[in-house]
Formats: C-alpha cells, structure tokens, sequence
C-alpha cells in the first residue's frame, strides 16, 4: 500500500480489514490448536477488548505521570504471585520478554562481568538462545529422557560449571507438554549456588487449576526451595489479549537486576522494567480485565473444561491406529506422532478439513509430529477434532508419504544463502512449487519435508531468508 492521498472514512478502512483478513486462520472457535486461546465465553474477550481500548493510549514510560498503570500492574502480578509461590515481578509483553529478562537478571548478579553461562534442556523454548545471543550468554543444552521427554536432573547436573549462572526448567514444555523434574533441577542448582528459572509461560496460569481440577501436577512454582525466577504468560491460559506476561523473582534484588537505568544523556532520565520503554497500556488492561471477568470461579471452570478435554483426545487419539501420544503430558499440550503416515501430509489434511494443527520438526533424536494445545473451548469440539484426525490419516495414509525431487535437500543443505538475493530465492522455491508471494493457506508438507531433512542452522538460515522475501 502507498499512503493515500486524502484520509479515509472508518467503515472502508474496517471493511478493508475484513478483506486483508480473509485467508487468516480464525482466532475463535478451537479448529485452531495454536497461537491462540478461547475462552468459549465472548463476553470475556469483549470485556478485554474494551479495557484494552480505554488503556491503549496510556504510555507505561513514566508511572508516576499515570498512576493507573502502577495499580493496576500490582494487582496483575500479585495474583500471578498468589497462585505461583509469592516473589515480586514485572509485566511484560510476552514469554520472550519474561525470559530476556529472567535471564539478564541471572547475567547481572554474577561477579563483575565474568563469563556467563546458562543450562537450557533441549526442549526449552527458543526463547532462552534468543536471550542468551541478545545478552552475550553461552548455551549449554543438556538431553531430555528419550521416553519421557522430561529433562535429564543428572545431565543438567553435569553441565553445571563455575561459569553457569542460570538454570532452566520447564513447566512445561511446549512440544510435548511434560514438566520437568522441577525440584530436582532447581536442588542440583541451589547446591551449586546457581540461579535457577522455571518456564511457566504456557503452564504457570494453566497447570493449578488443572490441578483444582484433579490432575496429578508436581510442584514447580516459587514454592519449590531453589526455584529463583518464573515466568507465566498472561495471553496463552491467562486468555488475554496479546502482550501479557509475568516475571516473578524470588528475591526483589534479583528483580532489579532485571531493570535498566540511563541517565547519560541531556534529556528525560530513562528506568525500564521492561525491553520496552514507551509502550501501551493497552495490552496490561486487556489482562486485568480477564482477570476481573474471569475470577476464580472461571478459570477454575476453564480448567475443569479443558482437562476433560485433554484427556479425551489423549484416550481419543490412542485409539486410532497408527497413532501414538508422546510421552505422559500432565498439562493440557499434547503432541502424537506416527510411524505409519506422513504427519506432514496429516497436517496438510486437517488444513484442508478446516483444522489447524501444528507440525513440529525432528529434533534431538525425537521424531516429526503434531502438537495441539488444548484449550476450554476445545471440549466443545473435541469428538469433531478426532473425526477429523482420522480422517486425516487416513487420507495421509492413502497419499503416502511426501517425495521431495531428487537431489533438493542436498541442493538447499549446499546452497550460498549470502550469494543469492531474495528475488532469486524466491525463483527457486517457485521451482520446487512452493509460492512465497501466493496468499491464502499453503500446503505446507513439501516444505516441512525439506527443513526437517535439514540440520537445525540451515532451517534457521532458510527460514531467514523465507521471511525476508514474504516481507519484500
Ligand atoms: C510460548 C512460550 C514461550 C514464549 O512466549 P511468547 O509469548 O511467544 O514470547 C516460552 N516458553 C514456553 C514454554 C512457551 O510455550
């Protein structure tokens, strides 16, 4: 788009909105069982969308120039607080910004500048090599049981050093939904007296309730002796809109190492919790009033709805041949794979059924598979969701598995990313059928197909160049 000439009316601008958002997945309804999270209760969102509004041109820069922000942040992280094991924390706008700051912190409290190392399980978020290239620390990545997929305590054990200053665990992680011996890891730490972080982002608003609700969940929260920092975000269980997450610390002086402060320049002095410095309130109204509209009782009842859920398409899944649930979630993520059909091609298949359910590569010696979070509303469909897994193995079982042109993955695994420029990187993925400038929803198996086949820095280099052309 160009600026226009003259400014426009608001019903051409919201129905052109509607027409740029015709191939989008939709954000309600359950058929999508990632990226986002329904409630099933629309005045819930409707709620958040007007508080939401009345904060969005509230500037978080400088509480003291809006007061409204400071009180309402309090009440946000202290329930967060009140249901994870108490700590003070911070706002921020995502899991990515929780954990950046969860692990400056750690970087912060080691002795003056030394060397900076973190233990990460291979099943951690992104997130934490995302943070430790941002702040200069060096990964150590540690195996997962391969049955259980539940992070190794004598691995994490081992990888420990007089450089490490953080150590991760995750409740739970992402791909297949399982928590890591929390107490355990954050043991072997506090004996090394090493910070220790838990990644509740998906799990921390999501895990006690299961819990009210009758699941069998570990303790993994501030409660834990050893545990030092936790993150919870706000807009996966929380059902906020996004931008919400919580950073608890244990110590409030851990806290302020993840704070920054400049006053080295001529104009207004700068103090930030967050990455962020001027940002909306938009998105820490959206998460109050979740709160407010949910209560207790709500998220309880969420909770209740989607353990019944999970459970169901856990059992649901088992039955269909072919089929196996990975490992024992006790969180509402579960991820199947097969050894039977293309889980690519079944992926493609549900796309095609209207579902979208999430492909996640080979990994670390763990093979392709689906993943789906299971959220409240997907109690409603959940006997439709497993009809239409059937039906998509089936029709991945009659396709076959994907045949990739001969010599392609060797060809992509060999190419000079930095001698080709993004025309012709888009030439040669037209070649292979796989149109970058096309809209609408792409049959993705091919390209699944491809990257998995390759080592993890080429996919990264790949799909680098991938969103650099989309975006050209
Ligand atoms: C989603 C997620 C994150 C990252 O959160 P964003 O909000 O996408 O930045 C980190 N850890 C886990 C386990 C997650 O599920």
């Amino acid at each position: 788009m160009s600026l226009p000439e003259k400014g426009r009316g608001i019903e051409e601008l919201l129905a052109e909105i509607s027409r740029l958002r015709q191939d989008d997945l939709p954000v309600r309804g359950g058929k999508v069982t990632a990226y986002v999270y329904d409630t099933g209760r629309p005045e819930v969102h409707e709620a958040a969308a007007r508080a939401y509004f009345e904060m969005l041109e509230v500037n978080t820069l400088d509480p003291t120039a809006f007061p409204s922000v400071v009180e309402m942040e309090r009440q946000v992280v202290g329930a967060v607080a009140g249901l994870l094991g108490g700590g003070s924390g911070i706002f921020t706008s995502g899991g990515t910004e929780s954990i950046m700051l969860a692990v400056k912190a750690a970087r912060d409290s080691r002795p003056a500048g030394g060397p900076a190392r973190m233990v990460v399980p291979v099943t951690a978020h992104p997130a934490f090599h995302k943070a430790a290239h941002y702040l200069g620390v060096a990964v150590d990545a540690v195996p997962v049981d391969p049955v259980t997929f539940r992070a190794s305590v004598a691995a994490v054990e081992e990888a420990i050093t007089s450089d490490t200053v953080l150590v991760v665990a995750s409740a739970p992680s992402y791909p297949q939904g399982v928590v890591d011996p929390v107490a355990e890891i954050a043991a072997v730490a506090a004996a090394r007296g090493v910070l220790c972080h838990v990644d509740a982002c998906v799990g921390g608003w999501l895990l006690p309730w299961l819990r009210e609700a009758g699941a069998q969940v570990p303790p993994f929260d501030l409660s834990v002796p050893g545990v030092t920092s936790i993150s919870c975000d706000l807009h996966k269980f929380g059902y906020s809109p996004k931008g919400a997450s919580v950073v608890l610390f244990a110590d409030p002086a851990l806290r302020r190492r993840a704070y920054f402060a400049s006053a080295a320049w001529p104009g207004y002095t700068v103090i930030n919790a967050t990455v962020q410095s001027s940002k909306s309130a938009g998105p820490l109204g959206g998460a109050w009033a979740t709160f407010q509209a949910l209560g207790r009782e709500g998220y309880l009842e969420l909770g209740r709805a989607t353990l019944a859920a999970a459970r169901r398409l856990r059992e649901g899944i088992a039955g269909i041949p072919g089929l196996r649930v990975l490992g024992d979630p006790e969180s509402a993520l579960v991820a199947f794979g097969s050894a039977e059909v293309d889980v690519f091609v079944l992926s493609d298949e549900a796309r095609r059924r209207g579902w979208f359910l999430q492909p996640q590569l080979s990994y670390a010696g763990i093979p392709a598979n689906i993943h789906v979070t299971v959220t409240g509303v997907t109690l409603h469909g959940v006997e439709a969701m497993l009809e239409v897994i059937a039906e998509s193995v089936a029709a991945a079982r009659e396709r076959g598995p994907v045949t990739l042109p001969d010599g392609l993955v060797e060809l992509v695994a060999g190419l000079d990313l930095d001698a080709l420029d993004d025309a012709a990187f888009g030439e040669l993925a037209a070649s292979v059928g796989v149109d970058l400038g096309g809209s609408g929803q792409p049959e993705m198996a091919v390209v699944n197909a491809v990257l998995d086949a390759l080592p993890a820095d080429r996919r990264e280099a790949v799909l680098v160049r991938f969103l650099s052309v989309i975006y050209t």
